[in-house]
């Protein structure tokens, strides 16, 4: 499935200790269901700085894609995640938003879960204040996890590079309404950005 890999040094420092030792890798994936994409992936050698995303290589519309999970066999469906997907889990007030740390992911469902429990088990010693309530989310998504009580899973992408792969998905594209309410990733690789780096470190 996986074609090589490139890398190569960027000429910029790094954003969080300033060396100039980053360097860009990019792998080209053809993911079944999905489509050819580029996981690409910014790595600092000095800091361990990382930054990744999935971009896909075929024009994609703004899409949304929706599951019920209603079983532990909905925790497999795949799910790739762009910076630019936005994921809401409705029943339990869940969102992961693209921002300036928002990271790319191939995953499944199980493993979006997992990133929603660590962030909640972050604001858990942030804000002892919520402890109930962060709590409570906590066990749903227990229950989520077990099949014990339904949810959706929404990801929705206004440049089509994210996904959920699963025979049940629903998939629709996104209204002009919808995506204006939707926030964007910073960070995004389009090919002639890569051949302006490449440019610069001639
Ligand atoms: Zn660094």
């Amino acid at each position: 499935m996986n074609n090589e890999e490139v890398e190569m040094p960027l000429p910029t420092p790094c954003p969080v200790c300033g060396k100039k030792t980053l360097v860009y890798r990019a792998m080209e994936l053809d993911i079944p269901n999905f489509g050819k994409c580029l996981e690409s992936t910014i790595i600092c050698k000095s800091c361990g700085y990382k930054h990744s995303d999935i971009m896909m290589l075929e024009t994609r519309e703004p899409t949304r894609y929706q599951i019920d999970l209603e079983s532990e066999d909905d925790l497999n469906a795949r799910v790739i995640r762009s910076t630019s997907g936005t994921i809401t889990i409705p029943e339990i007030g869940a969102k992961m938003e693209p921002g300036p740390y928002s990271e790319a992911f191939i995953t499944n469902v199980e493993g979006v879960l997992n990133r929603f429990v660590d962030v909640l088990v972050q604001l858990l010693h942030t804000y002892p204040s919520k402890r109930e309530d962060i709590l409570d989310v906590l066990r749903k998504i227990g229950y989520i996890r077990h099949g014990r009580m339904k949810a959706t899973m929404i990801l929705d992408d206004p440049f089509g590079n994210s996904a959920i792969l699963s025979n049940k998905v629903k998939k629709r594209k996104l209204t002009k309404e919808e995506v204006n309410n939707l926030k964007t990733g910073e960070v995004t690789f389009r090919p002639e950005d890569i051949e302006k780096l490449k440019g610069a470190n001639r």
